[in-house]
């Protein structure tokens, strides 16, 4: 094993010993309701506030928070941490501290400023559950660790990565359990190197049979995702999904995108991966073919109803039928793979070396 990752040493570090990441848990809100015990607030000059156990803090214009219990106003960002280290907005509880950067005018950004360590105990149940074979979940730890220390590595705005599926889903404090914090003791500071580099762990729920190469996906160049065979999540509950929508409605989702569509009359694949995922399709009417990505028609008609981009579709009377496998974009990890695997014997490591090419484990310092 490669003893450290060179550039952990380049990045700011919590009060503890791991880095320290900034996630986006409010995007352009008005207002946000904060509490903790014995409040304070850094200002953006410097000056600290005490504010007990509960403030409202609300965007104003120029860069300005007003308290709306206390009447103040005070320039910002702000900086909100509690004596205990914890701090609740609105309905979530998160570890380290908040930050509220003013965004467009009357608006803000929430940001929780949290030990990467901490933060992996509040993604474990939000993206699988703690409770499957421990070997798994500490796959799931590594994999959401590298994928968070490289976003932090690469990001160059006032925060590293969202609380969403747009990265990783991550609710703080209050999904946290002793499974989840005992896989991520027992694989402290462990990531996934490719070339001496921390990789961009990306993963997903159900493969569908094989994942998929970055390049082909995202069209990012991202050699150890290549395309593998998943032998393991047949039996998945999510494995196999159908879908039906009215040609009409469908025509109105494609329009409503942007695209000059007023009917549908086929849906063609054009070009797929090599594990069979449509990369292009024609939305055909009368005299007219627009084309778009797979990827694209999933985000226009709903990542929960075009569960991924592996499937076929037939026209069946005024509808079309989807029928697909898999759910997620089908790029590196598969957890439910991850599950089984686990559950077959497999470490940790062997896991993450099935869905991830030519890597190597390190560990930060
Ligand atoms: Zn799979």
């Amino acid at each position: 094993m490669v003893p450290v990752v060179a550039a952990a040493s380049e990045v700011p570090r919590g009060r503890g010993s791991s880095p320290e990441l900034k996630v986006l848990v409010g995007r352009d809100v008005s207002r946000a309701a904060i509490s903790g015990r014995s409040l304070k607030i850094i200002d953006g000059e410097g000056w600290t506030h005490s504010c007990g156990d509960r403030v409202s803090v609300k965007a104003t214009r120029d860069n300005r928070f007003a308290l709306t219990l206390s009447a103040r106003s005070l320039p910002g960002p702000l900086r909100i941490f509690s004596i205990d280290g914890a701090v609740s907005v609105d309905r979530g509880l998160f570890r380290g501290s908040i930050e509220l950067i003013n965004h467009a005018g009357r608006r803000m950004n929430v940001i929780n400023l949290v030990e990467l360590e901490d933060y992996l105990c509040g993604v474990v149940n939000a993206e699988i559950h703690s409770s499957w074979p421990i070997e798994a979940v500490k796959a799931q730890v590594v994999a959401a660790r590298t994928y968070a220390f490289r976003r932090m590595l690469d990001s160059g705005s006032a925060y590293h990565l969202t609380a969403t599926t747009e990265d990783q889903v991550y609710r703080g404090r209050s999904i946290e359990d002793n499974d989840a914090a005992r896989a991520v003791r027992e694989t402290a500071g462990r990531v996934m190197t490719y070339n001496g580099e921390p990789i961009l762990a990306y993963y997903h729920a159900c493969c569908g049979g094989a994942t998929d190469s970055a390049a082909d996906i995202k069209d990012r160049d991202l050699p150890y995702t290549a395309s593998t065979t998943c032998r393991w999540c047949g039996d998945a509950p999510i494995y196999r999904w159908e879908f039906t929508i009215a040609a009409r409605a469908l025509a109105r989702l494609i329009a409503s995108s942007g695209r000059p569509v007023k009917q549908v009359d086929r849906v063609v694949p054009r070009r797929l991966t090599q594990s069979g995922r449509i990369l292009e399709l024609d939305i055909a009417s009368p005299g007219k073919v627009v084309t778009i990505t797979g990827e694209e028609l999933r985000r226009i008609v709903g990542y929960q109803k075009i569960k991924s981009t592996r499937f076929v579709v037939a026209r069946v009377g005024d509808s079309f039928r989807f029928r697909g496998t898999g759910h997620g974009h089908g790029i590196g990890a598969c957890q439910w793979g991850m599950r089984r695997m686990a559950e077959n014997g497999y470490s940790w490591q062997q896991i993450l070396q099935h869905y991830y090419k030519d890597i190597a484990f390190s560990r930060l310092r």
